[in-house]
């Protein structure tokens, strides 16, 4: 095997694959338009310590980190949330509120290379900054909801939770923050029953360590687990204010008819989050197409004002696996093929004059002989050839239909007068 191989979990992304996540990329640059989210695009490069900050455990530990030549600890990017929340408090603190941001980014994971799951992957994401009001969570879950409705993936399920809930029965356990986290990194990865054991310490209270327990079972439609909740949390202030938080979000979002699976006992392996946390699933494919949450102390923590947030970030690579299959469309296309050396010059021009009337078009330069040029040229799939030859000193070229195998002289006026390929098929008559 050659040496010169692609990294392993790298992709040369090409054809269908690419076409699909620049379909994604439209309809995401809609949305920022639409919702009047201003896009942004942070360095592919960050410091070590920014992103390390509160990205968690399983991001920390899986990051592209070195270090440049001037000696700085670095990072590619593992996700976009950090950077923007530098950029957020310290360019943008005279931005009257709420800011609303969107990017479209490329992030880098040490990850376990498989199907939907890359070293190198696409978000698209959405950050609404300077709101703590649950208004502000549901236009971000519903952000989520029109993306997958314009991808036509109508079939979809919301994961929901709020860290607060879990957070606070932990610290009424006795947990510190350190620990409360690795519990949080563990049920990320649906490790639940690993959790279970570390309650078992003598100075867990046993309502606490119940109600952690019956949180892993919490999960339902709103109606259902909300009602579940609060004869669990009844106890507890903290946690329960962070479920009456929960229902008011949901409650806001009710008019989208989106299926929605709360989740009380939900955590995510992210260390920024602090409320309302979120998960898009498909039917038929296990991982989430898409994930985000509320993150009301990162910008302080970058030096920035006190702003809540809440934001998005969408998986396009995944999406894109799930999308319907669909064909590249090849346009429609006219190549310029001199018939010797001397119309080379010539052909590049003719192409070139083409193009500024908006035809697709290519000379041949590969210096090749008529017959070989035009064999090439029906493989190749161009629809008509213009051959320069002899004819050129009289102001007239051959047009050839390769798809029907006729050919005509036409003045090169004409030709250059076409402003649509379809203006070709007047060359001939029917
Ligand atoms: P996160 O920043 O972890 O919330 O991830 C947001 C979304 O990015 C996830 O929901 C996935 O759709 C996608 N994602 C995360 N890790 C990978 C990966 N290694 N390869 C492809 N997509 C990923």
């Amino acid at each position: 095997m050659s040496k010169f191989r692609r990294l392993k979990g790298m992709r040369d992304l090409f054809g269908e694959e690419l076409a699909k996540l620049r379909r994604i990329e439209g309809v995401v640059r809609e949305l920022f338009r639409l919702y009047g989210y201003e896009e942004v695009l942070t360095p592919t490069l960050e410091s070590f310590e920014l992103v390390e900050a509160k990205c968690g455990e399983e991001i920390r530990l899986r990051m592209y980190a070195f270090q440049d030549l001037g000696g700085r600890k670095v990072v590619l990017r593992p996700d976009m949330t950090s950077p923007i929340a530098r950029f957020v408090a310290s360019e943008l603190k005279a931005k009257p509120l709420p800011i609303r941001l969107g990017y479209i980014a490329n992030v880098f994971r040490y990850d376990n290379p498989q199907r939907g799951r890359y070293r190198e992957f696409w978000q698209a994401g959405f950050e609404l900054i300077g709101s703590s009001d649950p208004s502000s969570d549901a236009e971000i879950l519903d952000i989520a909801c029109e993306l997958m409705e314009r991808l036509k993936l109508e079939r979809f399920t919301i994961k929901i939770g709020h860290v607060g809930i879990l957070y606070g029965l932990l610290e009424e356990a006795g947990f510190e923050q350190r620990e409360q986290y690795k519990i949080a990194s563990l049920i990320d990865k649906g490790r639940e029953d690993e959790v279970i054991p570390l309650l078992d310490r003598p100075s867990v209270p046993r309502d606490v360590r119940e109600a952690i327990k019956n949180l892993f079972e919490a999960k339902g439609s709103p109606e259902e687990v909300l009602n579940v909740g609060r004869r669990i949390l009844s106890r507890w202030e903290k946690p329960y204010s962070c479920l009456e938080n929960l229902s008011q979000i949901l409650d806001l979002i009710s008019y989208r008819k989106a299926d929605f699976l709360v989740y009380l006992g939900f955590a995510r392996g992210l260390e920024y989050y602090t409320g309302m946390i979120f998960e898009v699933y498909v039917p038929g494919f296990d991982m989430a197409v898409g994930g985000g949450g509320r993150y009301d102390e990162l910008i302080r923590l970058f030096g920035g004002k006190d702003l809540p947030a809440v934001g998005y970030s969408a998986g396009m690579d995944r999406l894109a696996l799930v999308l319907p299959p669909f064909e590249v469309e090849k346009l429609p296309s006219i190549v310029v093929l001199p018939v010797g050396r001397e119309y080379t010059r010539t052909a590049l021009e003719v192409a070139a004059r083409l193009r500024k009337n908006g035809l697709i078009a290519q000379p041949n330069v590969c210096g090749w002989k008529l017959s070989r040029a035009l064999s090439q040229a029906s493989k190749l799939g161009y629809k008509y050839a213009i051959i320069i030859g002899k004819e050129w000193r009289e102001n007239r070229v051959a047009v050839k239909d390769l798809e029907k195998g006729v050919q005509v002289e036409v003045p090169s006026e004409k030709v250059f007068s076409a402003t649509s390929i379809e203006d070709f098929s007047e060359f001939f008559p029917p």
